[in-house]
């Protein structure tokens, strides 16, 4: 794969400190477009302003430096492009692949149906809104037929969306846009040609991947790694207090990443600097020893 031909992110969302899940995921994706001879950006995902905590970014930035992860090109914020996700949503609009919905979540939860990633909408609102009620979020207008993409670690995967999904919000009725509009158009503007990324998000693909296609935006490739769990069975989470990345020893956190990561970092580059240790992980970056498991434990 040429350089050129290759860029790719890591967007955590400024929700609290990088903890041990969140390195690997940087990790992962910094490798792999590092090996490519890529681009690597960084994108800090705070569309949710009610979630992002104040200090979490820098904290973030900290971080990541302090592993010798460097980024290319400047930091992209969400919080400032919320004209471009508008823009998109009107797009979709215009397209018929968007409408108003009137519903509260005590509405939809009383008729809807379950599906693996929650509730599937009704599609009351698809028509038009009820007599006297007006907007309160925007729902994508999902169509039906299969989506499906190769993940370059998890294999073929495939979903009916009409029935798994349904119409998901794109604008909530706070009025801020929703994550899978955001990420699409981000990672759409940025040029991101290959996404690396927590097996969590695997799900959030397809609903990713119909918006991609609806805005004319191109697909990337997709790795999804496996699952952080911690000693208690609990997936690594900075929403449920998983402790912060260990700063005081960053390069046996990196190694420590590097063996979660199948790489097998060999025992004489314990102890050396974040620089080294990086330089060999890079020359050495095997994406198919990643363990094939969908959770590793920590
Ligand atoms: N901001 C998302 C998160 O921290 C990840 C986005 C992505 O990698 O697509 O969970």
């Amino acid at each position: 794969m040429s350089g050129e031909s290759y860029i790719g992110r890591f967007a955590p969302s400024p929700t609290g400190p990088l903890h041990q899940g969140s390195v690997i995921a940087a990790l992962a994706s910094y490798l792999d477009a590092r090996a490519a001879g890529g681009t690597w950006r960084l994108r800090i995902d705070d569309v949710d302003s009610g979630r992002a905590r104040d200090d979490a970014a820098a904290d973030i930035l900290r971080t990541l430096e302090t592993l010798g992860l460097h980024w290319d090109g400047p930091v992209q914020y969400q919080a400032p492009r919320r004209d471009h996700y508008q823009d998109a949503l009107e797009r979709l609009r215009d397209a018929g692949l968007a409408y108003p919905c009137a519903c509260t979540r005590r509405e939809i939860a009383a008729v809807a149906s379950v599906g693996p990633a929650g509730m599937i909408y009704p599609g009351t609102c698809r028509d038009g809104l009820p007599a006297g009620r007006g907007a309160r979020s925007w729902r994508f207008a999902m169509a039906p037929g299969e989506l499906s993409f190769h993940d370059r670690h998890a294999g073929e995967q495939s979903l009916e969306p009409a029935s798994c999904i349904g119409d998901f919000v794109i604008r909530r009725g706070d009025g801020l846009h929703a994550y899978h509009l955001a990420m699409a158009v981000d990672d759409g503007d940025l040029g991101v040609t290959d996404v690396v990324r927590g097996g969590d998000l695997l799900p959030a693909t397809f609903p990713q991947l119909a918006l991609q296609r609806s805005l004319d935006l191109p697909t990337p490739r997709y790795l999804h790694l496996p699952i952080a769990v911690g000693p208690g069975g609990h997936k690594l989470s900075k929403t449920n207090g998983a402790a912060p990345a260990d700063l005081t020893d960053p390069g046996g956190t990196l190694m420590d990443a590097l063996t979660f990561l199948g790489q097998a970092p060999p025992a004489e580059i314990a102890g050396a600097p974040v620089g080294e240790v990086l330089a060999w992980a890079v020359a050495h970056w095997r994406p198919a020893h990643i363990p094939r498991s969908s959770e590793v434990r920590v």
